[in-house]
Order: C-alpha cells, then sequence, then structure tokens
C-alpha cells in the first residue's frame, strides 16, 4: 500500500451507507463496581479514569482476531461505546448526550499479564491495551434511531458460555457524566470513540475461542480468535 494512501479507520454506521471515521478512540477504567471489586481495588476510593487505544486498533464484528504477541493472558471486556458526532470541550452533564452520535457493543481486549506488570511497575498501559486489533466492535447505530440505552443488559460469551453479564444501569459513570468529565482533559470531536467500561466477569481467551456479546437496544458483536 502506498504510503500517501493510507486508509481511514472507520465503523458502518448502520442503517446507512457511510462509514463513521475514527478519529481517537478513549477508555475507561473501573466503572462497574463489581468488576472494580474483582480487580482487586475498593470500590468507593475507586474513580473511573482515562487510558486510549490507536485509532487503527479498530476491528469490525465478524473478524478473526490473532492472539496478539507476548502475553499468555488475552483478557475480554465487553463494553458499551460511545460514537461522538460533535466538537466541544467543558461540556455539562445535562448537555452531554447532544454530543452522542451513536453507539456501538465493543470488546476492550486487554494483555492482563503486562497490565499487572505495568501496574506494579507504575508505568503506561499502552501495550497492554493499545496493541494492534484490540478494538473489536460492531457497527454504530445513530442515537436518533435507537435513543440513548442506559439499563440494557450488557453481556458476553465464550464458546456459547456466558462470562459476563450485567445492566448498563451498574454503571458508576453514566454516559453523560463520562463525556463531561472527558471533555475536561480533551476536545471532543466528530470521531471519537469512547469505551466506557467493563462489567464483572472478565477472564481469558484462547487461540479457536468464538467471542460473542451483546448490548440490549444497540447490537451484536462476534469475533473469533485464532
Ligand atoms: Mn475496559
Amino acid at each position: 500500500m502506498n504510503l500517501f494512501d493510507l486508509p481511514q479507520p472507520s465503523v458502518p454506521v448502520s442503517g446507512s451507507d457511510r462509514q463513521f471515521p475514527v478519529r481517537r478512540i478513549y477508555c475507561i477504567g473501573r466503572n462497574y463496581e463489581k468488576h472494580v471489586a474483582e480487580m482487586g481495588y475498593d470500590v468507593k476510593r475507586s474513580k473511573p479514569f482515562y487510558f486510549a487505544k490507536p485509532a487503527d486498533a479498530i476491528v469490525l464484528s465478524g473478524a478473526t482476531v490473532d492472539y496478539p504477541p507476548l502475553t499468555k493472558d488475552l483478557h475480554h471486556e465487553i463494553e458499551l461505546v460511545v460514537a461522538i458526532g460533535k466538537r466541544g470541550r467543558n461540556v455539562s452533564v445535562d448537555e452531554a448526550l447532544d454530543y452522542v452520535f451513536g453507539y456501538a457493543v465493543g470488546i476492550d481486549l486487554t494483555r492482563r499479564d503486562l497490565q499487572r506488570a505495568a501496574k506494579e511497575k507504575a508505568r503506561p498501559w499502552e501495550t497492554a491495551k493499545g496493541f494492534d486489533q484490540s478494538a473489536p466492535i460492531s457497527a454504530i447505530h445513530r442515537a436518533e434511531d435507537i435513543g440513548h440505552p442506559s439499563s440494557g443488559r450488557i453481556w458476553l460469551a465464550v464458546n456459547s458460555q456466558i462470562r459476563q453479564d450485567a445492566g448498563l444501569n451498574e454503571l458508576i459513570w453514566n454516559v453523560s457524566e463520562s463525556i463531561a468529565e472527558l471533555s475536561t482533559l480533551f476536545e471532543l470531536a466528530p470521531g471519537d470513540l469512547l469505551y466506557t467500561g467493563t462489567p464483572a466477569g472478565v477472564g481469558p481467551l484462547n487461540p479457536g475461542d468464538e467471542v460473542t456479546g451483546g448490548i440490549e437496544g444497540i447490537d451484536e458483536i462476534r469475533i473469533k480468535i485464532s
């Protein structure tokens, strides 16, 4: 491929022939109490925080994901993904949903062993979170079509065995609060994606696994690990 003809990472928009161009991928850590607890943190003292993945870490639903190098503990994290459609900073909680273009179902793939090592050494998380193909995602569904889901079931299964099963109502910081807070740190812009954190039940994936997941009122996602 020509250096000057590189593709723009993008995600299909359901009910449209347009592609949502991915500008940045933000992620929230520790946004469901039972997941905070399973990771060994004090729920009361934990506030969600942000990290990022590169835009070209996007993998569309239906794809096969290569088991990544230098890990023996690849984990799945099913997440609600918010697609931003409007530029803004210091957005208020009351106005935050005006910045939402739509929603998707995502999986925040994580090299858990590298994350553990990074935490121990107080080092950054890029190698644990921002590796190639680390951001599987379904199609994006426009808010004007599906509204703003806030209570549906969010689940993930590996080889048809349910591993994660929770509700969007369990988010510690809801979508509005998460957008408002993020916009104090970075200027939001069309093309930004926000993975909003995962519920409890994260666990390992192995080559050959079929991973399925979904969020009630949005969509489902399916990937295979090879
Ligand atoms: Mn996550």
